[in-house]
């Protein structure tokens, strides 16, 4: 057989295509860490920015809500002076109602009797004439002494104006005895909260709330649905969870709209109130998104570039592969038959020798010499002669079926079989094969005298003291014996006298 294609060694390859599939999983495992931990951070911004924002927004109500109790305790301890009876309406009124200039946003402060009258308004020196006893603040009073201050749900105020809504801060007024003798009642607009978190720009679709500790809605800034405010939520999943945890935060999706909300809530100082912030997840989460997706696309680029590399880098070493391949078959084969080289010819003797030896099994050299060639390349000139070698050495190498056998040109108009695993017996058979085959070879046009071989069979075997040298010199000998008896025939080495 003449010399094949080694595999191709696969390893480099394959260790490129691992280490690049380690570095983008790598590439692409710190890129997922990193923008995992980015939105924990934007994460924990946001709930640091709403916790402000509920405190800010906790110190500013409490602050009013202290002032207008500043103003019931003033017209309460006014009301109780029993001297103010003899002084004149105007300076009553001024007493009544002096410290409740300070209160912002204020609608009227009333005192009420104990069935509801009007007995002094703080807009008019004489009382309007009107009845609160349908009011839930002054029914609270009425039937509960210690109420303390009151915080009413929202109403509209008997009023044509443009923002009627009100919630009313109010005490109970009560004798040294503790009888109910009316109320001190004092009105805010709700604007004053629609200003006060529409100065706290949070984004369009984020909202901030105040509830009582009922899940009455007080105000809510932008306005989620019309009709909402005075509406009792406590029912709804985030609002009774608020309720229920009165300070904290957590994400959830709002049952009105369906969309997810960073709630941060906290109680109004110890007023029944808790302010609640809900910051859209959308908004919160924007720049992240943007920042992930422009990392992505880049991580992207840069795996895919890596990857495209790692396959043209592979492309590349197989290309360099098979021309090593390409060159090593050629620095193996004779470039005339197509059959091994002499150098080829030496290694894989010397190995199929060193095996045999291990092996003990019978070694077989074929030496073969084309008879007369000297002659017929005077006939045919030298590229017929190139011709007739090229079709000898096709009849020798068609003859020789094993893998382990191998043919070779051995130089000039000689060739040489390595037959391994084969006696001499099973060796003249192919020797003979190929005689036979040689002189059946169709005539190069003009000749008269067919093309033939001598053949020099030596054997080794396991009996025998022959080195490698003795192998090849004997199968010369044999080939010199072939020749001299006649050419075209077969001798073995072993039939020459010693
Ligand atoms: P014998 O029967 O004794 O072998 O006679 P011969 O003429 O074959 O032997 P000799 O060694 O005298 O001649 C060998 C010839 O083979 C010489 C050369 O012209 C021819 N030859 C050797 N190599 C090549 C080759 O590559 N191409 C051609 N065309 N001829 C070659
Ligand atoms: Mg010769
Ligand atoms: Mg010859």
């Amino acid at each position: 057989m003449s010399p094949s294609l080694t595999r191709p060694d696969r390893r480099p390859e394959r260790l490129l295509i691992l280490g690049s599939t380690l570095t983008v999983l790598l590439i692409v495992g710190i890129v997922t860490a990193l923008l995992i931990r980015e939105q924990a951070n934007t994460l924990q911004t946001a709930k640091r920015t709403a916790n402000t924002i509920t405190q800010l927004i906790d110190a500013d109500v409490l602050r009013n809500v202290e002032l207008y109790d500043m103003a019931l305790k003033g017209l309460i301890a006014a009301a109780e002076r029993t001297d103010l009876q003899d002084v004149s309406a105007s300076i009553r009124h001024l007493v009544l109602f002096d410290r409740s200039a300070a209160a912002p946003y204020k609608g009227d402060i009333l005192l009420l009797d104990p069935n509801g009258e009007v007995i002094a308004d703080s807009s008019l020196l004489t009382p309007k004439l009107g009845n609160f006893s349908d009011r839930d603040y002054f029914q609270v009073h009425r039937e509960n002494p210690d109420a303390g201050l009151y915080i009413s749900r929202p109403f509209m105020a008997r009023c044509a104006c443009d923002d009627p809504w009100r919630i009313a801060f109010s005490r109970r007024v009560s004798s040294p005895d503790g009888r109910f003798l009316g109320v001190a009642a004092a009105s805010m607009r709700l604007s004053y909260f629609h200003q006060l978190f529409s100065s706290l720009n949070i984004g369009s679709n984020s909202t901030i709330n105040l509830l009582n500790h009922q899940g009455i809605l007080l105000a809510q800034e932008p306005l989620l649905e019309a009709g909402m405010i005075d509406k009792d939520l406590s029912q709804r999943p985030n609002v009774a969870r608020m309720l229920r945890e009165r300070d904290g935060s957590f994400q959830s999706t709002s049952s009105v709209d369906h969309q997810a909300r960073l709630y941060s809530f906290s109680s109004v100082g110890n007023l029944p109130l808790i302010v609640a912030v809900a910051l859209s997840s959308n908004e919160i989460f924007a720049p992240w998104r943007r920042a992930a997706w422009l990392v992505s696309i880049a991580t992207g680029v840069l795996c895919v570039g890596l990857l495209w590399l790692t396959w043209a880098l592979c492309m590349e070493l197989r290309r360099r592969h098979r021309a090593e391949q390409v060159l090593s078959e050629l620095a193996a084969t004779d470039a005339l038959t197509g059959l091994a080289n002499r150098r080829t010819l030496d290694e894989r003797l010397r190995l199929e020798w060193d095996r045999a030896q291990r092996s003990t099994e019978p070694l077989t050299m074929l030496m073969i010499d084309v008879d007369h060639f000297k002659a017929f390349n005077d006939r045919h000139g030298h590229q017929g002669g190139d011709d007739a070698l090229r079709a000898v050495a096709q009849v020798i190498d068609s003859n020789i079926r094993r893998p382990a056998d191998l043919s070779a040109r051995y130089g000039g108009e000689e060739f040489a079989v390595v037959l391994p695993h084969t006696d001499a017996k099973g060796a003249w058979v192919i020797a003979e094969r190929i005689r036979i085959s040689v002189e059946r070879l169709p005539r190069v046009a003009g000749g008269r005298q067919p093309v033939t071989v001598s053949i020099g069979l030596s054997t080794w075997h396991k009996h025998s003291r022959n080195t490698l040298e003795d192998l090849l010199l004997k199968a010369d000998q044999a080939l010199y014996e072939a020749k001299h008896s006649g050419r075209n025939r077969i001798v073995d080495a072993a039939t020459l006298p010693v």
